[in-house]
């Protein structure tokens, strides 16, 4: 049986719906185009009613980020799916810088690149993933943390002491 071309007789056709749909789809990741501190796009991040709480689910891995702290501004979300494995270059939003900058996609920073608890303009802070233990703020090192920040080297020195320090710089949403 012959095939006739469904878009036979119309004014437009197969190539140009297809490019609608692919706008379409890449709207859907450029409409909120906040990256969160956990190295996640903000959209990732749900609150899960029977949970009750907030869970961010990049695609095939949950993140047990709490903060949900926008921290970036980025052309294509898609690029921050990346699993934090320890602290600087090893973290998930640092991850997911170096992947968007190889796709040559544009990235800004939404907040100062300043340690989150000092703000000292003199440091140059790295990324750290971190987790509650008690009431105390604790370093987790190779893994994904619920809460995540900019630290100078000297906050994270104090952290094994947590009685030195407040942590009004780390958001919870929980
Ligand atoms: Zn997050
Ligand atoms: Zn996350
Ligand atoms: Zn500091």
């Amino acid at each position: 049986m012959e095939t006739v071309d469904p878009f036979d007789g119309l004014d437009f056709d197969l190539e140009e719906v297809k490019k609608i749909k692919e706008e379409q789809d890449e709207r859907r990741w450029i409409k909120d185009p906040r990256v969160c501190s956990c190295g996640h796009g903000i959209v990732r991040h749900k609150f899960v009613e029977s949970r009750n709480a907030w869970v961010c689910e990049p695609a095939r891995m949950s993140c047990p980020c709490k903060q949900k702290e926008p921290v970036l501004e980025v052309q294509d979300t898609r690029d921050f799916l990346s699993k934090t494995k320890g602290h600087g270059a090893r973290h998930a939003l640092a991850l997911g810088i170096a992947i968007s900058q190889n796709k040559g996609h544009w990235i800004r920073w939404t907040v100062d690149k300043l340690c989150f608890i000092c703000k000292d303009p003199d440091e140059r802070p790295t990324l750290v993933a971190l987790k509650k233990v008690g009431d105390n703020m604790v370093e987790t090192f190779e893994e994904p943390g619920p809460y995540n920040a900019l630290i100078c080297q000297r906050c994270r020195q104090n952290l094994k002491n947590p009685a030195n320090l407040g942590y009004e710089g780390l958001r919870s949403v929980d």
